[in-house]
């Protein structure tokens, strides 16, 4: 195994005991994204100035002997939807193809703070709307692990520069299950944090009551170290938690003796496919052996999931789209006669079919006539979502399930049928419509060699219950 394919934590032992230095490091990584990013399409840019200029801190660092913080010189990629100065920041849409950032998100602020090397910018569905990144304006990703499937979306690039040892650890977001859905179809852990423990100030806002920002690692243990870098409060996000984000690194390795484990049983019947049943039920069995005592649980209201999502998700797209509009930034139509005639060719031309989709979904929802029978409604449906949850969370401390019900899929295979699309979802948009935490770690492989994730959450701010569950899995599985 070469020092690229190694977990962050296996290569911060490497830098720190002089086996290699942090530009060294950053030379093979981009080495490899020479050799394999024009099959896989992970990157949309590449940073190299900034990623250098901290690599050499970091050896800096290192030759005098001085503390590395976390993550340091650990090659980082990052979604192509979050802000960091002078990078160009497009969310995969012709409508931001030349924009570039005149500032730092919230968590690259944090990643420069703990000198991580930010090697690029990664490929997503436009504006984070799809599940296969099928959607980008640029070009598709490819899944590493079979070039023929999708990679899972809308983090499709961040998950893929990741398999593909484009980059060692990755930043993501996840509205609907961005994070989890990519790191389930390619082998690796994702995680959304609760709903305000990351700050999303300088993330392109897609739907600003489900989006979060979160990691993903070769490991749960990278997963976890990624996460305490980015977590903690931020004046900058009015929904960002005033409270310690805690530190999850130093329980992470504890035993999970008597830790009580749901199964949502209406998430493991119809339409899983057989050998994702079979290990998800395998790493069950892991969870047994480890302590855990698992029990079923029915939560009969998350078939609703999928339609309050598109409800809701949609209605805020609609809205915070709306600033796209040729004005300020982005994209502007040539030759326009008046103003709305700007608009509106500017939109046109700038967005792509399935972000127009959502507008329109959106903005039909939203408008007077339709707002109580559709936003008003599936606003009332969010919430007995959440008392679900809280009703079951009385119960058990943490719930699994398949990340999706099935492995990744040919690309091609459902760009014809959205809702085919949508459905792939299923089992994760539940989890941002109640504001918890949830994670995809894999627990093996179908007959294709196509990994199997494990879907696992648990009530809000309990991560460290989360990321310790999700680590005697993997150990188990070892
Ligand atoms: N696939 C879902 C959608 O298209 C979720 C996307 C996301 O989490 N950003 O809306």
């Amino acid at each position: 195994m070469t020092i690229i394919e190694k977990t962050a934590v296996e290569q911060r032992q490497a830098l720190l005991s002089k086996e290699i230095k942090a530009v060294e490091l950053l030379d093979l990584t981009y080495e490899q994204i020479e050799k394999r990013d024009e099959e896989i399409g992970a990157y949309n840019s590449l940073t190299k100035e900034y990623a250098y200029e901290t690599a050499k801190k970091v050896d800096e660092k290192i030759e005098k002997g001085e503390e590395l913080p976390l993550m340091a010189g650990i090659p980082l990629a990052l979604k192509d939807n979050m802000n960091m100065i002078g990078s160009y920041t497009t969310a995969s849409s012709k409508i931001l193809e030349n924009y570039v950032s005149p500032y730092d998100a919230t968590v690259v602020v944090k990643l420069k703070e703990n000198l991580v090397p930010i090697v690029g910018k990664t490929n997503l569905d436009e504006f984070a709307m799809g599940s296969s990144n099928e959607n980008s304006a640029f070009k598709i990703v490819r899944n590493p692990i079979n070039t023929k499937k999708v990679p899972g979306g809308s983090s499709g690039g961040s998950a893929a520069s990741v398999a593909a040892f484009e980059a060692t650890v990755s930043l993501g977001s996840d509205t609907g299950g961005s994070i989890r859905l990519p790191a389930s179809f390619c082998g690796l852990t994702g995680f959304k944090p609760t709903y305000g423990r990351v700050s999303r100030y300088g993330l392109i806002a897609f739907a600003s009551s489900l989006d979060q920002i979160g990691p993903f690692g070769r490991c749960v243990e990278d997963a976890a170290a990624l996460y305490q870098v980015i977590a903690g409060h931020d004046m900058h996000d009015s929904t960002s938690l005033d409270m310690p984000a805690g530190d999850i690194l130093s329980s992470l390795k504890q035993d999970i003796k008597g830790l009580k484990v749901g199964v949502i049983t209406d998430l493991m019947q119809e339409g899983v496919e057989e050998d994702v049943k079979k290990n998800v039920l395998n790493s069950i069995e892991v969870l047994k052996k480890a302590g855990a005592t698992v029990k079923e649980v029915k939560m009969p209201t998350l078939k609703y999931a999928i339609g309050i999502y598109y409800v809701l998700a949609t209605a805020e797209a609609s809205s915070n789209l709306a600033r796209f509009d040729g004005v300020r930034y982005g994209h502007r139509t040539k030759g326009a006669e008046n103003l709305l005639e700007m608009y509106t060719k500017t939109r046109a031309e700038g967005f792509g079919d399935e972000v127009k989709r959502r507008i329109m979904l959106g903005t039909y929802a939203l408008s007077s006539g339709y707002y109580d029978a559709y936003y008003k409604k599936a606003q009332q449906m969010r919430r007995l979502v959440k008392n679900e949850f809280d009703r079951v969370f009385k119960e058990v401390d943490v719930l699994v399930s398949p990340t999706c019900p099935t492995t990744a899929f040919d690309l091609g295979s459902r760009n014809d049928d959205p809702l085919a699309m949508y459905l792939t979802d299923i089992g994760t948009i539940c989890a941002n419509l109640a504001g918890i935490p949830a994670l995809s770690t894999p627990v093996g492989f179908d007959r294709e060699g196509m990994p199997v994730g494990l879907q696992i959450m648990t009530d809000v701010l309990k991560e460290d219950v989360l990321l310790r569950t999700a680590y005697n899995v993997e150990l188990g599985l070892k």
